[in-house]
């Protein structure tokens, strides 16, 4: 099967990432998100990436024009009845995400594949929601989308070879580099990163160091590029604070119990660059 027309659910921050990336590979892309704020908000990010990458001279004035010009946007998920591939892409909430799926699956014809960009949520979960689980799959983009090369591609129980096929052709169409992982909770990347950055949030609560200290040991000291309380708040603390509790669930071991101060910063909404405030403050 051939791959013309892509579907994003979700302008976020990885939304409207995966919508560069497919558009910048010749695809034409429907984006969609819950109010068009949010979809325009979504593509003056991507025509911010775009005139930074004319800016350098990556691509031409008329190359960014034709990319923006293969994304549309909707605020109506019906309209993804007419794409051939789908990545879901709308915050980390597991009953959000059962709706969507539930949706789509009547929305979409038979052969198209619904992937899901969860940092978390088991592929098996959201798979059986549908009446097609072996056209379910992860495609677990990293942040930010244009830059990061890797895509973890997450093979639920039920998700078929030729489903993880045409998804895999799809990361290296993108220029990317996936790397298979099997249904487990967190997968392969967050399952070793979120654990760190949640004993980083530790630090900060015991006082063993400021965030600057704890960034610095761990960027000067580990050649990290980023220290872990910088990268906690690029991703965004609500997400962070949703894998943690997905690893606690999965496996009910008390290594995976999240922070109470990751917590504490959720429920005051300090929830990275995407507020202003985390552990750092951008509001500059
Ligand atoms: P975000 O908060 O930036 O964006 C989520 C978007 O989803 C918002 O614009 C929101 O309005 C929209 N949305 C909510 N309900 C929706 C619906 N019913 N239909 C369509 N859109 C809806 O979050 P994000 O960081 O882009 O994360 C999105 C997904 O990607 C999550 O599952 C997250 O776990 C995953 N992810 C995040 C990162 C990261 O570093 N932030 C990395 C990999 C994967």
């Amino acid at each position: 099967m051939q791959v013309k027309k892509f579907g994003v659910i979700g302008s976020g921050q990885m939304g409207n990432g995966i919508a560069q990336v497919a558009a910048a590979s010749g695809l034409e892309v429907v984006m969609s998100d819950i109010s068009s704020e949010f979809t325009a908000k979504g593509v003056a990010n991507i025509e911010k990436n775009l005139n930074w990458a004319v800016g350098k001279d990556k691509i031409s004035a008329d190359e960014r024009d034709a990319i923006l010009g293969r994304i549309t946007t909707t605020t109506e998920l019906a309209d993804m009845e007419s794409v051939d591939f789908v990545v879901e892409a709308a915050v980390e909430r597991e009953d959000l995400k059962f709706k969507i799926f539930q949706d789509l699956d009547l929305i979409c014809p038979d052969h198209v594949i619904l992937s899901t960009n969860t940092s978390s949520i088991p592929i098996g979960r959201i798979a059986s929601q549908t009446k097609r689980p072996e056209k379910v799959i992860g495609m677990h983009f990293m942040n930010p989308v244009p830059v990061m090369k890797l895509v973890e591609v997450i093979k639920g129980l039920a998700t078929s070879p030729e489903t993880f096929d045409l998804t895999w052709s799809l990361c290296e169409k993108f220029g990317k580099t996936p790397a298979e992982a099997n249904d487990f909770p967190g997968f392969i990347a967050n399952r070793i990163l979120l654990p760190m950055i949640n004993e980083a949030v530790f630090c900060l609560y015991q006082n063993v160091g400021k965030p600057e200290d704890i960034d610095t040991v761990m960027k000067l000291g580990m050649n990290h590029p980023m220290g872990p309380l910088a990268l906690a708040d690029l991703i965004g603390l609500d997400t962070c604070l949703a894998i943690m509790e997905t690893l606690y669930d999965g496996f009910k071991d008390s290594k995976y119990r999240p922070c109470p101060l990751l917590r504490k910063y959720v429920e005051a909404g300090w929830l990275g660059r995407k507020t202003g405030k985390g552990f750092y403050d951008y509001a500059k």
